[in-house]
């Protein structure tokens, strides 16, 4: 069984589109081949990502981009964050005029994170992963596969099925969540 056996046939939007044309030109085809500061170094010569005790945040001047990453968290939680910067940079680059990263938008702040979800655990991967017959900790085997903290995962996931599943289980073939799926 794969997971995509049990993945509605969905639309994909602007955000995933966008992040599926970074990775598929880079050739990227499993999970642990995401490796944005690769990505970022061939690719975004005008981006440079630093590590630092600080809060992770962009700084943008015209098409120059900083992205620091607060090394103080766990690395998963690095991954996420360097590449939820990522996508500010590409999402909101075009209108940094008078902007100040203290009153982002909210609509920016859901835009970067649901895009650095699609970048971080695509469909096109997720659809492939084997689903063991039982199981009882999807969510968990998926963070570890592509690298991602639980509630990360749980955010993906959610983006797929509409609402977030605390739970999701396989036993005897069927697939269980908080909503069924046919
Ligand atoms: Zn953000």
């Amino acid at each position: 069984m794969i997971l995509g056996d049990f993945i509605p046939n969905q639309q994909t939007n602007y955000l995933e589109n966008k992040a599926n044309e970074i990775l598929l030109d880079n050739f990227i085809e499993h999970p642990y081949e995401i490796d944005l500061e690769t990505i970022i170094d061939i690719n975004y010569k005008n981006i440079k990502v630093f590590y630092s005790n600080q809060d992770s945040k962009v700084i943008i001047k015209r098409n120059m981009a900083v992205i620091i990453v607060n090394d103080r968290l766990e690395y998963r939680k690095q991954r996420e964050e360097l590449a939820e910067e990522f996508c500010h940079f590409l999402l909101h680059c075009g209108n940094q005029i008078n902007y100040k990263y203290d009153i982002v938008l909210d609509k920016q702040e859901q835009q970067a994170k649901r895009m650095s979800a699609y970048l971080l655990c695509p469909l096109y991967m997720l659809k492939t992963i084997t689903i063991p017959m039982d199981t009882y900790c999807t969510i968990h085997e998926l963070a570890d596969i592509f690298n991602v903290t639980y509630e990360f995962m749980k955010y993906r996931l959610s983006l797929i099925w509409g609402q977030d599943l605390n739970l999701i289980t396989v036993h005897n073939g069927e697939f269980y969540g908080n909503i069924s799926i046919e």
